[in-house]
């Protein structure tokens, strides 16, 4: 079969991506990028926000539309909250069996396995795509009920996988040349709440018991994180960049939003991570426009952001999720205030990550370059990599020089023009 794999929304979503383009081809399936070509359509969707639900359609109707003749599976969050919405589809997988997708699709569609034609172990389909770095799966759901998220209602409930499990796959995605993985899950401060085990002792195991260079954390929820977590950044090989959402840094605000940390618990927080993390980077995430949210709030926001100096925002404008408790919140903020108040958090966010960028000039890193962005006009090679602390570099080097998914020492010299980015040279 060739097999064509979707995927819209977060990193959990590519990873799970990941995991079934690796399980069909150890069945001896074919992938295929072109949707026309396939025999076999898979769409994880999202339904983060209306605008991910609406795109999740848009993705459905194109494949059944550009290859009707082909077998289609939807799976993921649009999926598992309606799952009768998806008319002509062949399959709907709720998020509960998404880690037996593959088995479950084979057996439903009478898939045809053929494991000897299995491509060789080691033959990386990410480095194939030009992706150096792995999303692993390492819990799924959430028990908490943050007023705002349809994940927690559409992931269900906490479940860890067992770390052996997890150190497999690390180690050999680090055998087929990856250099980098990244932890990732809805909740993965809840780790091993379902398997007396916890975050801390998954990273602790997943230290001694791999050699890939680059572990990083996805996102973690400010709470829950276990006794001596920032001891375990004391090994170089866990990357020192936490992204920590925030969401809103009015107090009131994280009431109405049911969050499980206040304004003074973050700061103490991040006071906490900074002593014991050297060059410790703090990205985070900001709902702006939350139903009710005052001008008051809002200036509280922008101060406690400005006070927090994280090295990069991801913003989010409140979209209402039907199901949630937030949606039925009186007072919702109109999208003209919406655009404003995002328009400065995004010059406040530049501002922010131009000073972190700028905080860590003339320090020297171990870079995993990533990809060549480009030539010089004296043919110099252009290439992009990111430091541990999740800063964005730039370097040139001759042209026949070949770094492609290659981890080397550089030095941070200067902002780019754009200041998007670092100017770096080779040590
Ligand atoms: S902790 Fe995160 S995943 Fe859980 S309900 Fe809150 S926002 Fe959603």
């Amino acid at each position: 079969m060739r097999v064509h794999l979707k995927t819209l929304g977060c990193r959990l979503n590519e990873a799970e991506l990941e995991t079934w383009s690796r399980d069909f081809q150890a069945l001896g399936h074919e992938l295929t990028q072109e949707l026309n070509e396939a025999d076999l359509v898979v769409v994880n969707t999202c339904a983060v926000t209306s605008e991910a639900v609406r795109k999740s359609r848009q993705l459905i109707r194109r494949a059944q539309r550009n290859n009707p003749t082909a077998k289609l599976v939807v799976s993921g969050c649009y999926a598992s909250l309606d799952p009768t919405d998806s008319p002509g589809v062949d399959l709907v997988i709720n998020n509960q069996d998404k880690d037996r997708l593959v088995e479950i699709v084979s057996k439903q569609l009478n898939l045809h396995a053929m494991p000897e034609m299995a491509t060789e172990p080691g033959e990386n389909i990410l480095l194939a795509r030009g992706r150096q770095r792995a999303f692993i799966k390492v819990q799924d759901g959430c028990r908490y009920r943050c007023t705002f998220c349809i994940v927690t209602l559409a992931r269900g409930e906490e479940r860890s996988r067992p770390a052996s499990e997890i150190i497999d796959e690390i180690n050999e995605l680090h055998a087929s040349g990856m250099h980098e993985v990244v932890l990732t899950g809805v909740h993965i401060g809840g780790y091993g709440s379902d398997i007396e085990s916890d975050l801390f002792q998954l990273i602790q195991v997943l230290l001694e018991e791999t050699t890939i260079p680059r572990i990083r954390l996805g996102s973690v929820e400010p709470w829950d994180l276990p006794e001596n977590f920032w001891s375990l950044f004391e090994n170089r090989r866990l990357m020192p960049h936490l992204h920590l959402p925030l969401q809103s840094g009015a107090d009131s605000v994280l009431r109405r939003m049911a969050r499980r940390c206040s304004t003074v618990d973050f700061r103490q927080l991040i006071k906490l991570a900074r002593q014991r993390v050297p060059n410790l980077c703090i990205t985070t995430d900001i709902i702006v426009g939350f139903p009710g949210e005052t001008d008051d709030e809002w200036q509280q926001t922008l101060t406690f952001v400005e006070q927090m100096k994280f090295s990069h925002l991801h913003i989010f404008n409140y979209s209402a999720r039907p199901g949630t408790k937030a949606a039925e919140l009186p007072e919702h903020v109109g999208r003209e205030i919406q655009k404003q108040r995002s328009q400065t958090l995004h010059t406040l966010g530049e501002q922010l990550k131009q000073a972190a960028q700028q905080a860590n000039l003339g320090l020297e890193f171990s870079v995993l370059i990533e990809s060549k962005t480009g030539k010089t006009i004296d043919g110099q090679a252009i290439w992009s990599g990111y430091t541990p602390n999740f800063l964005r570099v730039v370097l040139q080097t001759p042209g026949e020089l070949v770094l492609g998914n290659c981890i080397r020492q550089v030095r941070l010299e200067s902002l780019s023009d754009e200041g998007n980015q670092i100017r770096a040279t080779l040590v």
